[in-house]
């Protein structure tokens, strides 16, 4: 039997990271590869487990799949390698290009966050480039052969480059009968008018499923757009800032070319836009480089462009970031991180939250915890590098900007398997959408779901 264990994401949003062994040989040997190996993060972007020893041997593995760029998914991939990993890591192109902006940026917000309260960094920006040195760019569809198993990548559409990963099990080419293993990674909100929604995968017979919005509805891709053009609309007439905290890759992206468009079709009133983020801004260039991943239905070639828009102005240097405060407002701002857990929108929300004319806008999860859900909730102050902050200014949240799908596109996802799966394991959400997620596709499929914990292995 192979054995999965589910070593992150197991009943929490961060840390993924799922190990298959193949079953032993008579001569004792396995193949043990790895899908994802992600970055606990609290709040504070430290978790200490993502200090902690694997739970494997890292020699052994033979390969690393990597299902897309966000750091819950490759943040310890440098831990991985500087703790003795040797093999192949795999992903599709993009995702190689953005791991590795991604990661960079990961470690110097560790070693400034080390420096100001202490602890140490798991690993060094020279560890990253060791890290590319393994990693190999595939094709969506190309079957790739680690000992005992066979794996494809399938277009998730959740961000430019993110794959589902098929794992065939029973030692290709020798064709023995095997099982099919699915990890969807993150799925895309199919929503995001920006790629192409997740493709159709056939044949599983084990799903291991995100379950990030295992319990709630998004608005569609036309509502979302028209609250979108609301809050733009009046927070220009209150004459404002538009605060928009939001994850540096997809997100940005997505509401770039968004607010671009309605500027473009003069849906809503003429206003400037900056983009502060350095971290955004390379990801950007990134998805033009790859522009034929993009959905081709919505993305004209001809006016495609994120960055060259007469009202988006971008921001690298800190001097350049420090002079939108200068810009007279009506403004919109988009800056990182996405959950206010830090980057350049502290300081934007340090000058603005206490601004009644101002907004603050949340276009997705917001993990307990953070800066940025403790705004959402209702605090009526909040502390800002040390300052005591007042809350004033108005909040909007519009979650159909998520880059994950919400409960009925998860339930559509799976029912679409329903004849071929035999077992789910719902992974990447909090406690509560994983497991109402298992009771409702355990009562409505009656396949039978679980929601492991960490560490937990499974016989498949
Ligand atoms: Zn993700």
């Amino acid at each position: 039997m192979t054995k999965l264990s589910f070593y992150g994401a197991a009943q929490e949003v961060t840390g993924s990271c799922f190990l298959l062994e193949s079953p032993s040989t008579s001569s004792g040997q396995s193949t043990k590869i790895l899908v994802d190996c992600g970055l606990f993060q609290c709040p504070k972007f430290c978790d200490i487990r993502s200090h902690d020893q694997f739970p494997f041997d890292p020699k052994e593995i033979e390969a690393l799949f990597v299902t897309h760029a966000h750091v819950d998914h490759t943040g310890r991939i440098p831990k991985l390698v500087k703790d003795g990993f040797r093999g192949k890591i795999y992903s599709t192109h993009p995702t190689k290009d953005l791991a590795e902006l991604m990661l960079k940026d990961s470690v110097m917000v560790m070693a400034k966050e080390a420096e100001r309260e202490g602890g140490e960094v798991p690993y060094a920006e020279e560890d990253i480039g060791r890290v590319m040195s393994f990693w190999e760019g595939k094709n969506y569809h190309e079957k790739i052969q680690a000992g005992d198993f066979a794996v494809t990548f399938y277009d998730a559409g959740h961000v430019l480059g993110s794959a589902m990963i098929l794992v065939e099990t029973g030692g290709l080419p020798a064709g023995k009968a095997g099982k099919k293993i699915l990890f969807s990674g993150d799925l895309g909100n199919p929503a995001n008018p920006l790629l192409n929604g997740f493709e159709k995968v056939s044949g599983a017979e084990v799903l291991v499923l995100e379950s990030t919005y295992g319990d709630r509805e998004h608005e569609g891709i036309e509502e979302k757009k028209l609250l979108l053009e609301r809050v733009i609309e009046k927070s220009v007439v209150k004459g404002g800032v538009l605060m928009i905290p939001a994850f540096s890759l997809e997100k940005t992206q997505e509401l770039l070319w968004e607010i671009s468009d309605m500027l473009r079709k003069k849906e809503v009133p003429n206003v400037q836009i900056f983009l502060d983020s350095p971290l955004a801004i390379r990801a950007t260039e990134v998805y033009q480089k790859y522009y034929s991943y993009l959905n081709k239905a919505y993305v004209d070639k001809k006016s495609f462009s994120f960055l060259n828009f007469p009202q988006v102005h971008v921001a690298l240097t800190a001097d350049e970031s420090k002079k939108i405060n200068g810009a007279p407002a009506p403004k919109i701002i988009i800056a990182g991180s996405g959950m206010s857990t830090g980057g350049r929108i502290l300081h934007h929300e340090r000058r603005y939250l206490r601004d009644p004319k101002s907004t603050i806008l949340f276009i997705g999860y917001q993990a307990p915890g953070s800066l940025g859900r403790r705004i959402q909730d209702g605090a009526d102050e909040v502390m800002l590098f040390g300052e005591k902050v007042p809350v004033r200014c108005r909040k909007e949240t519009i979650y159909g900007y998520s880059a994950h799908p919400d409960y009925a596109a998860l339930f559509e996802f799976v029912r679409e398997k329903s004849d071929t799966l035999q077992k789910i394991y719902t992974t990447h959400g909090e406690p509560k959408s994983s497991l109402a997620l298992v009771q409702k596709l355990r009562d409505n499929l009656g396949i039978p779901a679980y929601a492991p914990k960490y560490g937990e292995s499974v016989e498949i």
